[in-house]
C-alpha cells in the first residue's frame, strides 16, 4: 500500500466515524393473500368483522386507499409485481401462461444487492420459482387443507390447514433458515381467502349466530352499462355451485378435520332443508354462507399475521424489518350481485396495501395516492439501495411513503383485463382512472363506460356520451391514448371475438321437493 493510500484509508476511516452511519439495508416481509377485498379488512372500514393483527400494521404504518392492480386477476397480477411491468410486457396477461422465469426480476436484483430471498406459499406461475434463495410452495391453486408443498428437490404433503402451515413454514425459515449475515426479502404469500373459500377448523361456526344484509347494490340490474356486466356470470345469486357453498362434501379433509366439518355444516345444511327457502331469501342465505366463509378464511390469515408480528417483536427483527400487507387484487362481496374479480370496477381493481416502515414511515398515515402493483418492485429496489431498471414501468414509492400523500406522483392509471372467453365472460376492457373519472373500453364490444367517481362511488350510473361530460371525457380519452402509448400497449386484437364465451357456472339453487 502506497503511503497515499494509506492516508486515504486513514482519512475515509476518520470520515465514517463521525459521518453518520449508513442505514444498514431493512429485511422486507412481503405478506401476500390472494383475492382479499379492501371491504374485509377493518382498517380499511369493513362492517363485517374485525382484523386486529392487519389493523396492527395499519396502525404502526401506511395504508393506502388508493391501491390499483394493473390487471385484476391472480398470476398476472403475480407477475407484474415481481417485473414491475405491465402484463403485455412481462406475457402474463391471463392466468394461462407458464411465467418466463428468465427474465428480469425484483426477487433477483435484490439477490444481487445483498439480500437472502425465499417464496413460501401460493406461488401460482407454473414455472419454477427464480431468484430465490429457497422455495416452498403450494402447487398451482393448491387446497385450503393438507397441502403438497414443492421445494427445489421434492415434494411433501403436511397434514393440517394450509394458512397456518404456511405460517410455520414461514417462521421456520425465519427462524433457523435464511443466512442471517445477510438482510432478507421473504414473499409469505396466503392461499386464502380464495375460491372455495374453505375455513380453517377454528372458525367453522364464527359467525353463526349473525345474519349479514345484502349490500345496496345487490340487484344492480347494470341498466346503464355497456353489454358486459350482463353478460358476466359471477352472480352470487345464481352461479355459486354447491361446492362453494358447501352443501356436498368438501374434498381433502382427513377423518378428524371431516369431523369437525360435519358438527359444523351439518346442523346448518339440515336447518336450510327444512325451511326450503326459495326465491330472495335463498339469494340472502347463499349470501350470507359466501361471505361467512370468506371472513372465517380471512379470519385465519389475521390470527397468523399475528403470529408473525409477535416474533417479529420477540426476535428484535421488527425494527429493521419493512412489513408489507397487500392482495393480489380486490374482490367482490356481493356489490353489483358478484364475487370473484377482473373488472375495473372500484371493489375489484383496488387492493389491501398496508406498508409498516420503521423509521420510514409516519405511523398511522392514511395515504390516498394513486399507486399500483406496478410500483412494488422499483420501492423494494429502492429501499434495499439497488439500482431500477428502465425497463421498469412503476415508480418507487419511497417518496410518497415517507412524505404522504402527493396527487402529483400519478395523475391517471392505466388498467387493462384480458382473459376472455374464460370462467365467468367478462369481456376484455382497458381503461384510465383518475383521482375523480374513470373512463373503460370494452373493445370487444365496442362499448364504452364513463363514471363520475365523486358523484357515484358505486358506478352505478354511466355518463359516457352524455353532454355534462363531453369536456371530460374527451380529456381521458386523450389521457388513455398518452398512457398506451407510453406503456407500449400493443392495439386492440381484431377480428373480435375469439370465440363466444360458454363458462357453464350454472349455480345451486336450492334443495328440491325430495331433498
Ligand atoms: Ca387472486
Amino acid at each position: 500500500m502506497t503511503r497515499f493510500s494509506i492516508f486515504a484509508l486513514l482519512l475515509a476511516i476518520g470520515f465514517s466515524a463521525c459521518a453518520p452511519a449508513e442505514p444498514e439495508q431493512p429485511n422486507i416481509l412481503f405478506i401476500f393473500t390472494d383475492d382479499h377485498a379492501q371491504a374485509a379488512i377493518s382498517a380499511y372500514g369493513s362492517t363485517y368483522h374485525e382484523t386486529p393483527n392487519i389493523d396492527r400494521l395499519a396502525r404502526e404504518g401506511a395504508l393506502f386507499q388508493n391501491c390499483m392492480v394493473t390487471n385484476s386477476i391472480c398470476a398476472p397480477s403475480r407477475a407484474t409485481i415481481l417485473t414491475g411491468t405491465y402484463n403485455h410486457i412481462n406475457g402474463q396477461m391471463t392466468n394461462g401462461p407458464v411465467f418466463d422465469g428468465s427474465q428480469v426480476t425484483m426477487p433477483k436484483l435484490l439477490q444481487a444487492a445483498g439480500y437472502t430471498t425465499a417464496m413460501i406459499g401460493k406461488w401460482h406461475l407454473r414455472s419454477a420459482p427464480t431468484g430465490f434463495d429457497h422455495y416452498q410452495i403450494l402447487i398451482d391453486q393448491g387446497p385450503y387443507y393438507n397441502p403438497p408443498i414443492r421445494t427445489a428437490t421434492d415434494t411433501t404433503v403436511i397434514t393440517g390447514y394450509t394458512t397456518d402451515i404456511l405460517t410455520d413454514l414461514a417462521l421456520t425459515w425465519l427462524d433457523e433458515g435464511r443466512d442471517p449475515a445477510k438482510p432478507f426479502m421473504l414473499f409469505f404469500q396466503h392461499k386464502a381467502p380464495h375460491r372455495n373459500w374453505q375455513p380453517g377448523p377454528d372458525h367453522l361456526t364464527m359467525f353463526d349466530d349473525t345474519t349479514f344484509a345484502l349490500p345496496p347494490t345487490f340487484y344492480d340490474d347494470y341498466a346503464t352499462r355497456s353489454d358486459a356486466a350482463a353478460q358476466a356470470n359471477m352472480r352470487v345469486d345464481e352461479n355459486l355451485n354447491a361446492n362453494d357453498l358447501k352443501i356436498t362434501p368438501q374434498g381433502r379433509l382427513n377423518d378428524e378435520q371431516r369431523a369437525l366439518w360435519d358438527a359444523a355444516y351439518g346442523p346448518k345444511n339440515e336447518a336450510l332443508r327444512a325451511t326450503g327457502l326459495k326465491g330472495d331469501d335463498l339469494d340472502e342465505w347463499k349470501f350470507n354462507r359466501y361471505l361467512k366463509d370468506y371472513l372465517r378464511a380471512v379470519q385465519s390469515v389475521d390470527d397468523n399475521i399475528g403470529r408473525v408480528l409477535d416474533y417479529l417483536d420477540e426476535t428484535g427483527l421488527a425494527e429493521n424489518t419493512i412489513v408489507v400487507y397487500a392482495s393480489d387484487q380486490g374482490w367482490y362481496l356481493g356489490e353489483h350481485g358478484w364475487y370473484d374479480k377482473r373488472w375495473m370496477y372500484e371493489p375489484s381493481l383496488k387492493t389491501p396495501f398496508i406498508v409498516k416502515w420503521p423509521g420510514g414511515v409516519t405511523p398511522g398515515q392514511v395515504n390516498e395516492t394513486l399507486v399500483s402493483n406496478v410500483d412494488f418492485a422499483p420501492t423494494f429496489l429502492e429501499i434495499a439501495g439497488a439500482e431500477v431498471p428502465a425497463h421498469m414501468q412503476g415508480k418507487s414509492l419511497v417518496p410518497v411513503l415517507k412524505g404522504g400523500t402527493d396527487p402529483s406522483f400519478r395523475d391517471a392509471f392505466y388498467y387493462h383485463y384480458y382473459e376472455y372467453p374464460a370462467s365467468h365472460c367478462v369481456q376484455p376492457h382497458y381503461g384510465v382512472r383518475t383521482d375523480r373519472y374513470k373512463l373503460i373500453y370494452f373493445y370487444g364490444l365496442d362499448q364504452w363506460e364513463l363514471f363520475d367517481l365523486q358523484a357515484d362511488p358505486d358506478e352505478l350510473n354511466n355518463v359516457h356520451g352524455q353532454a355534462d361530460f363531453a369536456e371530460i371525457q374527451a380529456g381521458l380519452e386523450v389521457r388513455l391514448a398518452e398512457l398506451r402509448e407510453e406503456l407500449q400497449v400493443p392495439d386492440d386484437p381484431r377480428p373480435w371475438p375469439p370465440a363466444p364465451c360458454n363458462s357453464d357456472a350454472e349455480g345451486w339453487d336450492g334443495f328440491d321437493e325430495a331433498g
